[in-house]
């Protein structure tokens, strides 16, 4: 018997995740579930990774499962979420786990022709995963109705509001009844987010969940600091010698993610890029050949990975720090999925220390910073000590075991490139957020 029995789901719902080989709930579902279940507004704060998508999705199948079919066009359970991947992993766990129950449900996303989504509304769904925009345009011809919804979830609450879709998201409350259950995930309670929860719960029930024993706590990280001009290389060495597995490399920009794709390619290294500029088809289809291990690499930038979730991910690689530290959080939560261990390695360069030290102090913890003989950099990162800013530590440099080969025939003695001068040691000029 598993400790899911305990939280008060139905025997077919615990076959489903009997299924799935999921042995006892995660501390998200083993404190959200019961509240969900007793019919509270719950806000909770979980990071992806943390099994939250199952927190939400099991109590909403039992309930629905319990009430009428809808009409025509009526919806009796919306989840939004910020982007299409999300959606798609959402709609996809709801598949999974709603296996035997006489429960449709649907995904509406732009980027993809709006007619048969129209016509598969017009028979009612129970549960209906959107993104706002999409959702809007469909509201806008009348294709389905919100009157009869009777539980609302804001899935990645903190990235709605980053991508600018707070005000959509009212428009979609208006059409809301009054009377409902809701529910807001994101991975922190920053003061916007409890302004939100003020807006759209009432009385919620508060589920927090900490990166100490979330996955996070299974990840090993590393930092390898190394002159920026050198990171592609060092990323092929990284790949040559110390992983075989897969890898999803985070990339700041649109631009900087083709690019990289483009040379690793170049390099043989089977590799794809997804952003926010592809075409949906394109994504879908980068996205279903890594999961299907045709890529080696996929490179992504922040908005497009979020829904990324691959099981098992031996290794998430930060090319490029995130200039919001949580979101360094949610890239390394891509690997060391429920319980699963994971490496997330993050390059470095000097331009990027000001980055790191905003993602240390966040998790407060000092990442270690391993050397890779044959990339020293130019100019080293500093050791901070998260405990206290501003305190000096001594430094803490451990040798990696890999050695490059010799980078090429220009390096110097001290195995540095002599070619074009080294990168400046100031603060990398930030790019505005939602360039993405
Ligand atoms: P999420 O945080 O919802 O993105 O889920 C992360 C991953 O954890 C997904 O691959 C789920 O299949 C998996 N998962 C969810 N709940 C459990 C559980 N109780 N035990 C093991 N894996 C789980």
């Amino acid at each position: 018997m598993s400790a899911f029995n305990d939280l008060g789901l139905n025997a077919r719902l615990i076959r489903n995740i009997e299924k799935q080989g999921y042995e006892e709930p995660t501390a998200i579902q083993a404190s959200a579930i019961p509240l969900v279940l007793s019919g509270d507004d719950v806000m909770a704060s979980a990071q992806t990774g943390t099994g939250k998508t199952a927190a939400f999705t099991l109590p909403i199948l039992q309930l629905l499962n319990n009430s009428r079919r809808p009409g025509p066009k009526d919806v009796h359970c919306l989840v939004i979420t910020p982007t299409r991947e999300l959606a798609a992993q959402v709609a996809d766990s709801i598949r999974t786990y709603s296996g035997g129950l006489k429960l449709n449900s649907q995904m509406v996303c732009g980027g993809v022709n709006i007619r048969p989504q129209i016509r598969n509304l017009s028979r009612g769904t129970d549960i209906l995963v959107a993104t706002p925009g999409r959702l809007i345009d469909l509201l806008g011809q009348n294709a389905l109705r919100l009157d009869h919804v009777k539980l609302w979830v804001l899935d990645e609450a903190d990235r709605m509001l980053d991508m600018g879709f707070i005000p959509a998201v009212r428009q979609i409350q208006s059409a809301l009844p009054k009377l409902r259950q809701t529910l807001m995930f994101s991975a922190t309670f920053s003061r916007p987010i409890e302004a939100l929860a003020g807006e759209f719960l009432h009385q919620p029930k508060r589920v927090s969940v900490t990166p100490a024993n979330t996955a996070v706590s299974r990840i090993s990280q590393k930092i390898y600091p190394v002159d920026k001009h050198r990171k592609g290389e060092m990323l092929r060495h990284l790949l040559r010698h110390e992983t075989s597995g897969q890898v999803l490399v985070f990339a700041r920009t649109k631009y900087g993610s083709d690019k990289l794709a483009r040379q690793l390619g170049k390099a043989g290294v089977k590799s794809d890029s997804i952003h926010g500029d592809k075409k949906q088809s394109a994504r879908t289809r980068a996205l279903q050949q890594f999961k299907s291990g045709q890529l080696q690499v996929l490179v992504a930038t922040d908005i497009a990975a979020r829904g990324i979730d691959i099981q098992q991910l031996p290794m998430v690689v930060n090319f490029e720090l995130p200039h919001v530290p949580e979101d360094y959080v949610h890239r390394i939560g891509r690997t060391g999925r429920a319980g699963e261990e994971g490496v997330a390695v993050s390059l470095v360069s000097a331009e990027e220390v000001a980055q790191l030290q905003k993602i240390e102090r966040l998790i407060k913890q000092s990442l270690p910073r391993h050397e890779i003989e044959g990339f020293e950099p130019e100019h080293r990162l500093p050791t901070k000590d998260v405990a206290s800013p501003g305190k000096r530590r001594p430094r803490n440099k451990t040798k990696s075991k890999t050695h490059a080969k010799p980078a090429s025939r220009t390096q110097s003695r001290q195995g540095k490139p002599d070619h074009k001068k080294g990168p400046k040691a100031k603060a990398a000029t930030q790019r505005p957020r939602g360039a993405q």
